[in-house]
């Protein structure tokens, strides 16, 4: 018992406890197992330092491993983002937000015209003849 080391797989992680002599292949990857530390030491770790442990070999002996994790946390963040209620909703609102503002504004707009409208044709009556249409009218009776 004294000789027990840990074992892990560098292709999925699982780890074993064995006697050097009886180190086998991963029954998942069918990959040999690598030393990762003796069992003596690998007992006082916590599991967070176990895992850390795992991981820096496991990383130290493929560097690809690191991206690949990469890319999983991201292609999470990913999925999370296209989560309801997250930027795209919020994207959604700020626009439909813009819009109203937009049709308030062209609202206001066109009420302020018709308004300068009404004032400029007040002031365009002054400066015609007075009754212009209606004595144009009462001729056209008179023939
Ligand atoms: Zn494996």
């Amino acid at each position: 018992m004294k000789d027990l080391s840990v074992y892990y797989c560098p292709g999925c992680g699982r780890y074993t406890f064995s006697q050097p002599s009886e180190v086998a292949d991963c029954s998942i990857c069918n990959l040999s197992m690598v030393l990762l530390t003796r069992y003596s030491d690998f007992r006082t770790l916590t599991k967070e330092e176990r895992d850390r442990l795992l991981l820096q070999n496991m990383i130290a002996g493929n560097p690809s491993i690191s991206s690949r994790f990469l890319d999983y946390m991201r292609s999470c963040s990913v999925s999370k983002a296209n989560a309801p209620q997250d930027p795209y909703l919020h994207k959604l609102e700020t626009e439909n937000k813009e819009l109203n503002d937009t049709v308030q504004w062209m609202h206001k707009t066109i009420w302020d015209l018709l308004h300068k409208n009404k004032a400029l044709e007040h002031e365009l009556e002054k400066y015609l003849p007075p009754h212009h249409s209606q004595e144009h009218f009462e001729s056209d009776r008179i023939i």
